[in-house]
């Protein structure tokens, strides 16, 4: 089964947001082989319990009025002017993700960028120098001592964290980085 493409999320098996499973989605009751393990934001709790068809078509929004973004995390980052339909379909049908402190989805050319991935060290390096000049300008860090060690101590799984997202119009990479 191909799983629903995400203009704002496009590999959310790649970031660990998206993972095989067996288990029942709550909001088609089917196990459909996949299953979302990001964050949900309702009143109930729904945690590993929903297949990322629902959420792409939108009806684990609507039926379980959950979203998957927190719309006060998307844009915190500049003044991009997002309309109230982008906004929409990040928080409400893009599977998000886990970061350490509260998440910030990037913004570029008026529109949400697409999430690439969390990364450290090594993965900084298999992505190249422009991921990681993104991720140096986050800090606000200049070359030296201080953006080396911080640079080595970046980990995908244990923190420092880098989250890289590219625009979807420019292509530009931006990134912003937390720790626990
Ligand atoms: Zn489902
Ligand atoms: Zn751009």
């Amino acid at each position: 089964m191909t799983l629903p493409h995400f203009i704002y999320h496009p590999d959310p098996v790649g970031s660990g947001s998206v993972q095989p499973s067996s288990a029942t989605c709550v909001s088609c009751n089917q196990a459909r082989g996949y299953i979302y393990v990001g964050p949900v934001y309702a009143i109930d709790e729904y945690e590993n319990c929903i297949c990322p068809w629902c959420i792409a078509d939108g009806s684990a929004h609507q039926r379980l009025g959950a979203t998957f973004v927190d719309d006060e995390s998307i844009g915190l980052d500049g003044e991009e002017t997002l309309s109230e339909a982008q906004i929409a379909e990040v928080s409400q049908r893009t599977p998000g993700f886990n970061g350490w402190q509260q998440e910030c989805w990037i913004t570029h050319c008026d529109d949400a960028a697409e999430f690439v991935g969390k990364a450290g060290h090594a993965e900084l390096l298999e992505l190249g120098p422009a991921a990681i000049a993104a991720v140096q300008d986050s800090t606000g860090l200049e070359d030296g001592p201080q953006w080396r060690a911080f640079f080595n101590a970046l980990d995908k799984d244990q923190g420092p964290t880098a989250y890289l997202f590219k625009c979807r119009h420019c292509a530009t990479l931006g990134a912003y980085q937390d720790s626990r």
